[in-house]
């Protein structure tokens, strides 16, 4: 992971929020190669999404909504985190990510032991319940660790826990609800009557704006709402890089369906679209699994949500859900608003409120996992066979930031020099092109590999003297091919949907 980021630093692709100033944890900045990444994955989507579809129409509405969206949608009462404080050190952690368990010694509770959520929280756990018998001398059979999250933690035991800021117990607090949308205020007065929120999902301008879009689009159902966001959540402890921010992007759509349609059949769809998207912007299958959320943990209007999960470097973590949300979204605008939220259905002349199935994935997860995914390092035989090290991204052509490099061989041949720049220029028109003069031809196509440009192609004098043809050098197989401008034009239309 430490290698992706020093790339995705070094590169020009993700910077630290405020570096200057020290930072802000939670944001994040997309330099000149990370927001072009950034922006073929939305556009990715959008085209697929939206503008390829015949059911799916498209929406953009504003961050700052009524107040009452909030309340109608349940994120005053109920959008919170369990948050548990150290009086001492004054850090703040999220319960179900603080883990302990009791020391059992012999059967008898000796003392606690904490860790903060990893890869191997029992492995920790375990290791420092070992460290803690040995420490106070405590003879007899240690019984394997149980570890258990503070949301789990009796009230008693709450005092023995040991914060994992000092290792010492007595200062953490019991569990409580922290809401996780950030507060501001419109207009001058700045009072109980001017607050207002930065939306936590892009997902309530759909339902909002449902009876809009069913007066003026000519959609009938089922159909789709979608949209691409800024969403704001002020995390208690953003984490793991861009996967966990406070300001992030979301691409949400909303499928509405007839309450008597099959929605088991379509959340299975879904479940497989979604799949098979992440799979054609270059994701490996291998790297994602399903995780079914158990009906017990389901929110009550919920009746399936399905995660599909991606496998990074800090663990298996939720990309992308995939909710059956019933009717309750516009069941309680249409409560809070005063507004039927109906739908009238043509062919059985009945007036319903639709239900939805909603998949909602970030933009900023899927960039860090085509990183992830895309990342090699590899040893390599260079022009004279010595081995030398090269590091690679394998993004796939459909979001590579460049999708050509246009190198001329030599930098001081005229003739050379104003072909690559006549291509370069034909090709810029229509892709994202670099052109390349300075250096070895062989440090070139590293500085290309580095930030996952696919293809290179070389103006030699083959070019100039001969025929024409540039050399086509492909990234991940390094193979070079003599290759036709209307061949190059024809290999980018192919790849670059
Ligand atoms: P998590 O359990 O990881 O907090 P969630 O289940 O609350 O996520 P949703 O409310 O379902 O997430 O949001 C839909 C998608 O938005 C997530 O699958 C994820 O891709 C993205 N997302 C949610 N929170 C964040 C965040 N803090 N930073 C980046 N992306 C996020």
């Amino acid at each position: 992971m430490d290698n992706i980021v020093a790339l995705a630093k070094r590169r020009g692709f993700i910077f630290q929020s405020s570096e200057i100033y020290g930072g802000l944890n939670g944001f994040f900045d997309y330099g000149p190669l990370g927001s072009e990444l950034k922006k073929n994955i939305r556009d990715c989507w959008w085209d697929d999404m939206v503008r390829r579809r015949d059911d799916v129409v498209g929406i953009e509405t504003s961050i700052i909504m009524h107040p009452k969206v909030w309340e109608a949608s349940g994120h005053v009462a109920g959008f919170t985190d369990p948050l548990v404080d150290c009086k001492v050190s004054k850090q703040r952690f999220r319960a179900d990510q603080l883990f302990f368990a009791p020391v059992v010694v012999e059967g008898k509770t000796v003392g606690y032991v904490s860790a903060l959520e990893s890869e191997n929280t029992a492995g920790e756990l375990q290791a420092a319940a070992e460290t803690f018998k040995r420490k106070k001398a405590i003879q007899g059979q240690l019984l394997p660790v149980q570890p258990r999250d503070m949301t789990e933690a009796q009230p008693d035991e709450v005092a023995q826990i040991p914060s994992p800021a000092t290792g010492e117990p007595g200062s953490l607090t019991p569990p409580r609800a922290f809401n996780m949308m950030f507060e501001t205020n419109v207009g001058a007065m700045r009072d109980a009557s001017s607050v207002a929120y930065l939306r936590p999902e892009t997902a309530q301008g759909m339902f909002v704006d449902f009876k809009n879009v069913v007066d003026t689009g000519r959609v009938k159902l089922p159909f789709g709402i979608a949209q691409v966001g800024k969403s704001f959540r002020n995390e208690i402890t953003p984490r793991n890089f861009i996967f966990r921010s406070r300001e992030f992007e979301q691409m949400e759509m909303e499928y509405f369906i007839h309450p008597e349609a099959d929605w088991l059949a379509c959340h299975e769809e879904w479940l497989k679209w979604c799949q098979d998207w992440l799979v054609s912007i270059g994701l490996p299958a291998s790297h994602l699994s399903l995780h079914e959320h158990p009906k017990a943990k389901l929110a009550f209007y919920s009746r399936r949500t399905v995660d599909i999960m991606f496998r990074y470097p800090f663990g298996v973590q939720e990309l992308w859900g995939i909710a059956a949300r019933s009717d309750y979204d516009l069941k309680q605008h249409q409560q809070h608003s005063g507004v039927p939220q109906i739908y009238f259905d043509e062919a059985t002349k009945q007036k319903v409120v639709p239900h939805v199935i909603e998949p909602a994935v970030g933009v900023d997860r899927i960039l860090l996992a085509v990183l992830c995914a895309g990342y090699a390092e590899e040893e390599v035989k260079d022009e004279k066979g010595n081995v030398e090290k090269r590091t690679v991204l394998r993004l796939s052509p459909r979001i590579a930031p460049v999708k050509v490099a246009v190198l001329p061989l030599l930098k001081n041949k005229e003739l050379l020099v104003a072909r690559a720049r006549e291509l370069y220029g034909r090709l810029k028109r229509k892709y994202a092109v670099f052109y390349d003069d300075g250096g070895a031809i062989g440090r070139r196509y590293r500085r290309q590999d580095e930030i996952g440009t696919p293809w290179c192609v070389t103006i030699d004098f083959e070019t100039i003297e001969k025929d024409g043809t540039f050399t086509l050098r492909e990234r991940d197989s390094m193979q070079q091919k003599r290759i036709t401008e209307a061949e190059l034009f024809a290999l980018l239309d192919e790849k670059v949907y």
